[in-house]
């Protein structure tokens, strides 16, 4: 028999449940975000940049409020585009002016590898936070100057790991971080396309400070990291080249490295500008595994275990990353993996460390 309660809860239930469900068929109806919008300034307006401020446009904690370009045509469209008012423009010779600008709180560098470093030095003086590109910088003294300038100025430097905030990938590290697959023996990382335009910066030595190690292996590198959850103590390398007209000298077309983990794991992983469909995660342990392929392109990402598949739906990874680090900025938020400038510096350390093992073809030791 069903009582007085149960009668007026069953009754009440679906009107309860109605702003609910007209806020999702609805959002717009959803009452505005209200808390504290980070002020981005992005800088380099070139093809991830593009990318990320159209992630932007659904975010609620960050927001474009400062473009930062060599080229005037592009200032003058991407203003327009994304409501950019013309005292927060700048190109690379004036920027130290924002110093001055309340309306920016953090540059984004999106330009090639080799000005990372310079540009946020400058960024870090002005006062500003600095969200930078990986690799963060073109060697570890490089990413270390960084971290120390960022500290000296009382700011922070983020860099742009967006797989770090990635649902499935979190999931399995998540997982890991249980004991789900046992002891950790075992990581394999393939992170690899084939490069097209001969003259583009990726292929200058001088702008992009190597070759596929810098670009695309080193999401082998930090995957390995995030994914076993240690820092390697020592790699061995081997390069090959198959087209130095393509591949000058200090351009690596494929390095394959492996590397030794404090708790006994090892890493196998294939860095290269010269195969497709090389884009491949593999975790094994003691009791599971965990797969992700793919594992770091801009998704879908597909994520398994010895469990089954995960499904966790797709977002752009760029809007999920520049939530998570206006949180990171304004509300002190912890990560589950840091994405701080200490973070990007271990990378930095380990292929300095890599480039040196497949010169010496010795197995190099790694210190922090
Ligand atoms: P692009 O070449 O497409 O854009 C770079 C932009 O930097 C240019 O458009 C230009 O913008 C500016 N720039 C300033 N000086 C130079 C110069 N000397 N040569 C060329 N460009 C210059 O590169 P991407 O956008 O692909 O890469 C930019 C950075 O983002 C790199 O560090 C890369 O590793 C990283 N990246 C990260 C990805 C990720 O998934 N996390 C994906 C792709 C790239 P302007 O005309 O406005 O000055």
């Amino acid at each position: 028999m069903t009582n007085r309660r149960q009668f007026i809860s069953k009754l009440t239930a679906p009107f309860l449940a109605m702003p609910v469900l007209s806020e999702l068929a609805f959002p717009s109806c959803a009452s505005p975000y209200e808390g504290p919008v980070l002020k981005v300034a992005l800088m380099g307006l070139g093809g991830y940049a593009t990318r990320v401020a159209e992630a932007m446009q659904a975010s609620k904690k960050a927001r474009i409020t400062g473009l930062i370009s060599g080229t005037p045509e592009k200032l003058k469209s991407w203003q327009q585009k994304y409501n950019v008012s013309t005292k927060n423009c700048y190109n690379y010779e004036n920027f130290d002016a924002i110093k001055n600008n309340p309306e920016i709180d953090a540059v984004y560098i999106l330009t090639p590898n080799a000005l990372h470093h310079p540009q946020a030095l400058r960024v870090a003086a002005a006062g500003k936070h600095v969200i930078c590109e990986k690799p963060m910088a073109l060697n570890a003294r490089q990413g270390k100057e960084m971290v120390e300038a960022c500290k000296k100025a009382g700011k922070q430097l983020l860099v742009g790991y967006r797989m770090h905030f990635e649902a499935n990938t979190v999931d399995i590290i998540q997982q890991r971080i249980n004991g789900n697959f046992g002891k950790i023996l075992f990581f394999q990382g393939l992170s690899g396309f084939r490069i097209g335009n001969p003259s583009q910066w990726r292929l200058n030595k001088e702008l992009a400070g190597g070759g596929a190690m810098m670009d695309i292996g080193i999401y082998s590198v930090n995957g390995a990291r995030y994914m076993v959850g240690e820092d390697p103590i020592w790699v061995t390398a081997q390069e090959t080249k198959t087209n130095p007209t393509l591949f000058k000298e200090g351009v690596d077309e494929t390095i394959q490295f492996q590397m030794g983990f404090p708790g006994g794991a090892v890493a196998s992983c294939l860095s290269t500008y010269n195969m497709n469909n090389l884009d491949r995660f593999f975790l094994n342990g003691e009791k599971g595994f965990a797969e992700l392929y793919p594992a770091s392109g801009y998704g879908p990402i597909k994520g398994r275990t010895h469990q089954g598949e995960l499904n966790h739906p797709h977002v752009a990874h760029q809007t999920t990353q520049m939530e998570e680090m206006a949180a990171i900025l304004l509300e002190n938020k912890k990560p589950l993996v840091p994405v701080d400038g200490l973070e990007g510096w271990k990378d930095l350390v380990i292929i300095d460390a890599i480039y040196k093992a497949a010169a010496s073809g010795q197995k190099e030791p790694i210190r922090y």
